[in-house]
């Protein structure tokens, strides 16, 4: 008789463990709050504009780990996008991550050395950076650090970047070389089919039940199953009992257009304060697709979350980080049979691909422990 496990959430880190745990031999089933599968990878194809839109935010899958790129391959194609962003600054448009060409769009700047010589004036001699704002100030001075990224993470996260920490911008790259690809990674690209269809095959022949919410009917659910992996928010899963863990929101303004491409481009970053939004997304760019002479645009807005909010983003300030760790404490001690993951289970700003191996990681270790 096969061990019963319950798997709340059908995003990577739910769907991959139900994988897993399926081809052990355990018996899975698989509840989502939404009405669909894929977290907030969920796509949704347009017929007018023939693409996969990205309805919960741009996912670029990107990844160094040859495990996790062999794996998420046996699932799906990946088309060759890759993600160089634009930002548009009162009335320019940048090359972005911030490289050579920036600096060439900028000052003039023409070769690696030239620009190691401008880093170099404009740097502030700071040893230790202890925020966001002063491991930019220490990188590229004030001007760049104006123009590409006060704005921006001021709209992203509505604190100033003296309060956020330093791991936040550290995801960015900054290249003395003309190189514009956002991500460093050996690998990358979008789903051929989009996000929803890989899903799909991840989770086939697996029992999943949309739109069923576990905190809901806890007491049910907690009955008759060896284990629980959890994925939703570790704050909601005990009422927020400890007070509510921080998060920023979104809000997605999406719009038809009748233009075959409205920007040239899949993401265009906005990065003054006074544009309300950080990005406007063209989705057709992520499917290499222009057959068609419509487009799909979302425009991004960020937003300050309550609770009944969507959480998009953990905001890792030492105060949630406090609170995390009681939280931990709790699951640790009152619900030792559930196991919280993903973004919001374990409360960090991950990637996709993090994500994916977080989840052969744990399902290893329940394989492990129960065989
Ligand atoms: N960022 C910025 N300007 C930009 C893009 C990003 O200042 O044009 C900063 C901002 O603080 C943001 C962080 O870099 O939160 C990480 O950006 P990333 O694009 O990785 O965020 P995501 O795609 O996860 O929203």
């Amino acid at each position: 008789m096969p061990k019963k496990i319950l798997i709340v959430g059908a995003g990577f880190f739910g769907a991959v463990c139900a994988r897993e745990l399926t081809d052990a031999g355990f018996e899975c089933l698989v509840i989502e709050r939404r009405d669909h599968i894929g977290g907030n990878c969920y796509t949704v194809f347009n017929p007018e504009a023939a693409c996969h839109c990205h309805v919960y935010g741009p996912h670029i899958f990107h990844t160094d780990k040859e495990e996790v790129w062999n794996y998420i391959c046996g699932f799906a194609d990946f088309n060759h996008f890759v993600n160089r962003p634009k930002v548009f600054y009162r009335g320019n448009l940048y090359s972005f991550p911030i490289n050579l060409f920036t600096l060439y769009q900028l000052f003039g700047v023409r070769t690696p050395g030239e620009g190691q010589a401008y880093l170099e004036k404009v740097r502030w001699p700071i040893q230790d950076p202890k925020n966001l704002e002063e491991w930019c100030l220490s990188q590229i001075g004030k001007e760049v650090y104006e123009i590409f990224i006060e704005g921006y993470t001021r709209k992203q996260w509505n604190r100033h970047p003296k309060e956020l920490p330093v791991g936040i911008i550290k995801r960015l790259p900054i290249r003395l070389t003309f190189d514009d690809n956002y991500y460093g990674h050996q690998y990358q690209g979008i789903p051929i089919g989009g996000y929803t269809a890989l899903f799909e095959k991840i989770l086939k022949g697996i029992a999943v039940e949309p739109g069923v919410d576990f905190l809901q009917d806890r007491e049910y659910w907690m009955k008759n199953r060896l284990l629980i992996i959890y994925t939703g928010a570790l704050d909601e899963f005990f009422s927020y009992n400890l007070g509510p863990l921080e998060y920023r929101t979104l809000r997605f303004e999406t719009e038809l257009l009748p233009v075959a491409d409205f920007q040239g481009n899949a993401v265009i970053n906005f990065t003054e304060d006074s544009v309300p939004f950080t990005r406007i997304v063209e989705h057709k760019h992520f499917d290499l697709s222009f057959q068609e002479p419509e487009t799909v645009i979302t425009r991004e807005y960020p937003n300050n979350w309550v609770p009944g909010d969507p959480p998009y983003y953990p905001v890792n300030t030492a105060e949630s980080q406090e609170r995390l760790e009681k939280y931990q404490i709790l699951a640790g001690t009152e619900v030792p049979r559930v196991i919280f993951g993903g973004r919001l289970g374990a409360y960090r700003y991950f990637d996709m691909d993090q994500v994916i191996e977080a989840a052969l990681k744990t399902s290893k270790i329940i394989i492990q422990a129960n065989t």
